[in-house]
């Protein structure tokens, strides 16, 4: 199903992140009382009434160094790229000021759904604050008061009375999807147009239509893929995407709404601690991934050259141990065959259901092997039974006497015992131990 997302907009200062964390329902991101706090976070799943979707703090993007008119603007325009219901707030203390009709301006221009919120309404008598924001001419001003609680389930449900007018077909065919993250420059568009040809790199114009993510069809072996948002590889969020945190906004994004990932560096240039940031979270998300090396034409090579690189990776991105590493040139279009048969090996693997009796039969060997760890006081785990419990990525549970017992190293051990024995190439795959009753 697909998940819509809201955007919270506006000038510095008058409650975004404050009302952000009301709809997300936690007080994680930090509130100062000064423009221009940091924040923890941007991004977070909310509900309201049967609707699941996401929420996006653009108050929290910020381009160094530019002056506070761009910076509105630009989170203006993200929200405009990235939701399909923007919730512009202002401040009803203050009254309508230059900045919120530069904002609303922007919002204007663009066909999204945009619910305007009059924030720090904080009691009934203000409520008479809210008339002159009509001016802004986007639409009827809700009284809210992110600092009381006040007033939010009419903005909400007025939200999510837009969601009702998304498309949401698209999503329910049965293709492999995949997507491409990795920061800027590192030839994620390039790779785009070099799998699908440079005639249909055309996207065509996505005004007038409420969705922004394009998602392309792509036939491999009969295979149906789908490449995840390639709109967005191609043109759009360029500028927005050298700041780090839409870039790391745009990957989440991207991994959510995937099966299989490319994480993608760039040969040229090496591993750097973004990368390692983007493909972190490929990882935590559960995904399938294949490390895609690009722009390897650019690289001076002997016949040690991959090899080497390849150890870096490893060394650089231990956590992603399982996935499998492929060189390649979108601009040369060198080794671009070798993209698909890891994207189906790994997919494959993610997806991949083992039977109870071999798995068993898999655990009794290893721990013959392998004897379970005892405890300071020489009591012994025992694992009684093993289960698949769920794939994508393949998770299983162990019925064990003692969960205490099951230390990380033995589970690390059983996790290695389970790939030998089992191709989960480019899959994590979580052990999980339960005490049997
Ligand atoms: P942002 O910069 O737009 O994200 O704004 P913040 O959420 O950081 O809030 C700015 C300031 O306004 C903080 O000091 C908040 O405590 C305060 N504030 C937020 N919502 C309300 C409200 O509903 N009423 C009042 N009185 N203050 C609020
Ligand atoms: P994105 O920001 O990750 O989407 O990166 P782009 O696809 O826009 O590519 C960034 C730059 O790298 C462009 O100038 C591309 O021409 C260049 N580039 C992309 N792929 C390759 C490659 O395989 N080899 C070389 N030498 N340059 C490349």
């Amino acid at each position: 199903m697909y998940k819509p997302t809201i955007a919270v907009v506006g000038r510095p200062n008058v409650g975004k992140s404050t009302l952000f964390n009301r709809i997300i329902g936690e007080r994680k991101a930090i509130v100062e009382d000064s423009p221009g706090v940091t924040r923890d976070r941007l991004y977070a799943p909310g509900d309201w009434l049967n609707y699941e979707f996401n929420v996006i703090d653009t108050g929290g993007i910020e381009i160094k160094d530019e002056p506070f008119q761009e910076q509105i603007k630009m989170q203006a325009e993200i929200a405009i790229l990235e939701a399909d219901v923007i919730i512009m707030i202002t401040n009803g203390r203050e009254g309508v000021t230059e900045d919120d009709l530069f904002v609303a301006r922007i919002l204007q221009k663009s066909k999204k759904p945009v619910v305007l919120a009059v924030n720090k309404i904080d009691n009934f008598e203000m409520r008479n604050d809210i008339y002159e924001f009509y001016q802004l001419g986007i639409g009827d001003p809700f009284p809210v008061s992110g600092s009381h609680g006040l007033g939010l389930g009419d903005v909400l449900d007025e939200a999510v009375e837009h969601f009702k007018n998304l498309e949401t077909e698209e999503e329910e065919n049965d293709s492999v999807r995949v997507s491409l993250i990795g920061r800027p420059n590192v030839g994620k568009s390039s790779l785009v147009n070099a799998i699908l040809g440079e005639e249909r790199v055309i996207v065509s114009d996505i005004a007038g239509t409420t969705r922004d993510a394009i998602d392309t069809d792509y036939f491999y072996n009969d295979e149906h893929y789908t490449l995840v948002d390639t709109a967005g590889m191609r043109k759009r969020g360029k500028v927005y995407e050298a700041t780090e945190k839409y870039s790391v906004l745009r990957a989440t994004r991207a991994i959510e709404r995937s099966d299989v990932v490319l994480v993608v560096i760039n040969g040229e240039e090496g591993i750097i601690e973004q990368d390692k940031r983007i493909a972190g979270l490929a990882h935590e998300a559960g995904r399938a991934v294949v490390i895609v090396v690009n722009k390897w034409d650019a690289v001076e090579k002997d016949e040690k050259t991959m090899k080497k690189f390849e150890d870096k990776v490893r060394q650089e991105f231990q956590f992603l141990d399982y996935a499998p590493i492929t060189f390649v040139s979108a601009l040369k279009k060198t080794r671009m065959t070798t993209l698909f048969p890891l994207i189906s090996l790994v997919n494959e693997s993610h997806k991949k259901r083992v039977q109870s009796s071999t798995l068993n039969e898999v655990l009794v060997d290893s721990v013959s092997m392998n004897p379970t760890p005892t405890d300071n006081g020489g009591r012994r785990l025992s694992i009684y039974y093993g289960t698949q419990v769920s794939t994508a990525p393949p998770t299983f549970v162990l019925f064990v006497n003692d969960v205490e017992l099951m230390h990380f190293s033995y589970r690390r051990y059983l996790q290695n015992q389970l790939r030998k024995a089992f191709d989960f190439t480019g899959t994590p795959i979580h052990i999980l131990s339960r005490k049997r009753n």
